[in-house]
Parts: C-alpha cells; sequence; structure tokens
C-alpha cells in the first residue's frame, strides 16, 4: 500500500551524501541481481557506487542483504544504521527485519507482503501449521513509516505467469521513487534477466509501476504465506528434477521433513513416496543448485486424492 505520495529519494538528498539503498530477502528471490541492477544504473548516471552483499550462507532460503551506496563521492560500501533512504524487501519479514536502517521520517520502505516461513520456524510438519515468525500485518507496519509501498508482489506475478519476477515488480514500485530516467531501468533490465523471461519481466516492471498509482488499502491481518490453501481446497503438489543440475549431494534427502526423497541408482535424487510429500518446498529452498521446483496447485477437496505426481526432466 501506498501511504504517501512517491518520494524522490535523489531530491531529498543534498547532491554530495550517497543515496543509501538496502536491498534485503532470502536465498533465490534475487537479491543481488536488484542490487546488481541498481549499481549498473547508477554507473549510467556517471555516479560513484559501492555494493556489498552477504548471502545466507551457501544454502538457499537463508538472509542475503545488499548495500547499494552511490553519489558524488562514496567512500564506504556499508550503510549505516538509520541512514537508509530506501529498504527494499523481496520477502515480508526479512524487509521488517531490517526496518531499523530506514532514515527516520523520511526514508521509503517497499516490501512485497507474502511471507516464506522458514521451516524450522514451524511447530508441526502440517500445511499452514502454527509458526514462530513476523505476525505483524501490513497496516500496522505501514503505521508506523511515513513512506511505505507493500505491494503483493508474488501474488502479482503469479498473475503474470511466472512467480520469480516478484523482484522485478518490485524494481518497478522502486524506480518510482528513484530519480532515474524509465528508459534507462528499460535499457538496463534486459542485461540482468534471462532472455527468454523478459517479456514477462518487462511486464512485472510496468505492473510494479502501475501499482503505486492505484490506491491501496492497508491488509488489517497477516499477510498471505506463500502457498496459503484454504481447507476446502487440497494441494496438488508435483516435483520437477533437473537431473543434469543434480550432484548427488543428498542435502534434500535428508532434510525432507517427510522422508519422502532418495538417490536412485545413478545417484539423481527422486520422490520416492509422493503420497506423503506436503509440498512444503524444503528440498527447493535447500537445493544449491537450484535441481529441484515443487509446483503447488490447488483442487476442491472433493475431486482430489492425496496423491501426488512427479516430473523428472534431463
Ligand atoms: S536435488 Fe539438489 S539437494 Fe538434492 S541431491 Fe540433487 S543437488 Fe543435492
Ligand atoms: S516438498 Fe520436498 S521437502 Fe517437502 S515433503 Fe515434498 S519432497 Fe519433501
Amino acid at each position: 500500500m501506498n501511504v504517501s505520495p512517491a518520494a524522490n529519494v535523489q531530491q531529498s538528498a543534498p547532491v554530495e551524501t550517497p543515496t543509501n539503498v538496502l536491498i534485503v530477502g532470502v536465498g533465490g528471490q534475487g537479491v543481488i541481481m536488484v542490487s546488481k541492477i541498481l549499481a549498473r544504473l547508477s554507473q549510467l548516471q556517471g555516479l560513484h557506487v559501492k555494493q556489498s552483499e552477504v548471502h545466507g550462507m551457501a544454502k538457499r532460503g537463508g538472509s542475503v542483504f545488499s548495500h547499494i551506496r552511490f553519489g558524488e563521492e562514496v567512500w564506504s560500501p556499508i550503510i549505516p544504521m538509520g541512514e537508509a533512504d530506501v529498504v527494499l524487501g523481496l520477502e515480508w519479514a526479512e524487509g521488517l527485519r531490517w526496518l531499523s536502517y530506514l532514515k527516520p521520517g523520511v526514508g521509503t520502505f517497499i516490501s512485497d507482503t507474502r511471507r516464506i516461513v522458514p521451516p524450522f520456524s514451524c511447530r508441526d510438519r502440517q500445511h499452514d501449521a502454527r509458526h514462530g515468525y513476523a505476525p505483524h500485518s501490513v497496516a500496522e507496519i505501514v503505521s508506523q513509516v511515513p513512506s511505505a509501498f507493500a505491494p503483493d508482489a508474488t501474488g502479482m506475478a503469479i498473475e503474470l505467469g511466472n512467480e520469480r519476477v516478484a523482484n522485478t515488480i518490485l524494481l518497478g514500485v522502486l524506480s518510482t521513487v528513484m530519480d532515474f530516467p524509465v528508459e534507462r531501468w528499460l535499457e538496463v533490465l534486459p542485461e540482468f534477466v534471462p532472455p527468454k523471461t523478459l517479456e514477462t519481466n518487462l511486464k512485472a516492471f510496468e505492473a510494479g509501476r502501475q501499482w503505486t498509482t492505484q490506491p491501496h488499502e492497508p491488509e488489517l491481518t497477516e499477510p498471505t504465506t506463500l502457498h496459503q490453501t484454504s481447507p476446502a481446497v487440497r494441494r496438488k503438489v508435483s516435483l520437477e528434477i533437473n537431473e543434469a543440475w543434480c550432484k548427488s549431494c543428498d542435502i534434500c534427502v535428508k532434510m525432507c521433513p517427510e522422508r519422502c526423497l532418495a538417490l536412485n541408482e545413478h545417484q539423481i535424487v527422486e520422490l520416492v513416496d509422493a503420497d506423503v510429500c506436503t509440498g512444503c518446498r524444503v528440498c527447493e529452498w535447500l537445493c544449491p543448485d537450484f535441481a529441484i521446483a515443487v509446483h503447488v496447485g490447488t483442487v476442491p477437496v472433493e475431486t482430489m486424492p492425496a496423491a501426488t505426481a512427479t516430473e523428472v526432466r534431463a
């Protein structure tokens, strides 16, 4: 939701003061890609840029953050606490975690409202289980930040047909508060996104920009958890395993809470007990080689047996 007119970050800062943008999220969301796009834009504007990043361990699913500082002269790559002009959260709770870095009273907070609940914060193994994770509503957070944009970027990306372009939707939102010409963003985007997803990414970027022009009511309840389902539907789960990328590390096999994965005779992972796979996505998040994609759909309870399907491609 947009609670204030789009802030012009660069105009709000003296020329000699670097602009500070903190980009945060979890592994696999594209934090580094977003920060590289911003760094490239700054370079094209002839600005001095410093970028630093921390990957959330080696596995996917951990915290990832990147500091971008640009201006006429930048000495340190690290944004001090309370000095970020923008905190851009690709995941809701990660965005909240870094709120203290925002400049009090003038900083802009942008975040996807979808939550990716870490598997180890869940209190049991059922779908949509209780969890010890940021319970704050969007309305609660937005009321504390003078300039906030909180779209359901993941939901919008799913509507566009590719959940992974949520980061580009947020880039579109970000573009409305930065001073770079929109043509520059459109020039730089193709350098960083896979060519086959360029068209969707361009639509996502525009969708993010358009979102800021519409009025939005703040959500009074907790934001939606990724892939939340209602009691009236059952999940239909399929695993897509890229055999060429699987390096037989066994991480997914050991970490699957339902013990339904195994390495086959070729040391490639496969789903051996489809009936108990819950679609929790732990395997997808933890695979260091992006070899597993979990696809979760829903069907009405009365038409769907508890079985799941596996799709394997080489
Ligand atoms: S799918 Fe990924 S995590 Fe699982 S064994 Fe292969 S490389 Fe390791
Ligand atoms: S989604 Fe993956 S980790 Fe979760 S139950 Fe199914 S196979 Fe196991």
